[in-house]
């Protein structure tokens, strides 16, 4: 009887572990390169989707001028993560290589995101004019294939956030 428990105990905490170990695979795994900024990274991690980072991807690819799209997700304050979910459009009134005038995101969003032909990653002082009346907390530049840097309006100053990207 009391090895019949011990058998039953040890099954139950291995069977837990596997367990750990598939969740840990299946959701938490960052999936391809890490997308990060040049600059240094500060203590949060904003979590994109695969498929968000890919339609990013066909966009940059697609224009050499200036584009801007919304990013919905959640935000979890406790753990100071942000997961972007999807992309919303918003309408584009004009724009050159080096700037667009766009309509605002719509609130719900959380992040508004628009590429850098040029390849830079850094925001330019215009981005952080535009991000400080913007009502996101966050901000993004897409500046190459897989490149995405994000910043907060909070810790702007200190360089992009982690950026992992997620199934
Ligand atoms: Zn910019």
């Amino acid at each position: 009887m009391v090895v019949n428990i011990k058998i039953s105990t040890g099954a139950i905490i291995l069977l837990l572990l596997v367990g750990l170990i598939l969740l840990n695979y299946f959701v938490f795994i960052p999936t391809l390169e890490q997308v990060i900024d040049s600059r240094v990274l500060v203590n949060e991690s904003v979590y994109v989707k695969k498929d968000v980072l890919d339609a990013l991807n066909i966009l940059y690819e697609s224009h050499d001028t200036e584009w801007v799209t919304c990013g919905k997700g959640s935000i979890n304050n406790v753990r100071k993560t942000t997961m972007i979910t999807s992309l919303q459009a918003t309408k584009i009134l004009e724009s050159t290589r080096h700037s667009a005038l766009f309509n605002p995101c719509p609130d719900n969003t959380i992040v508004w995101i628009h590429n850098h032909p040029s390849g830079t990653c850094t925001y330019s002082p215009e981005d952080v004019f535009v991000f400080g009346t913007s009502k996101q907390p966050l901000m993004g530049v897409m500046c190459g294939k897989n490149r995405l840097a994000i910043y907060s309006q909070k810790t702007l100053r200190q360089g992009g956030l982690k950026v992992k990207v997620v199934k």
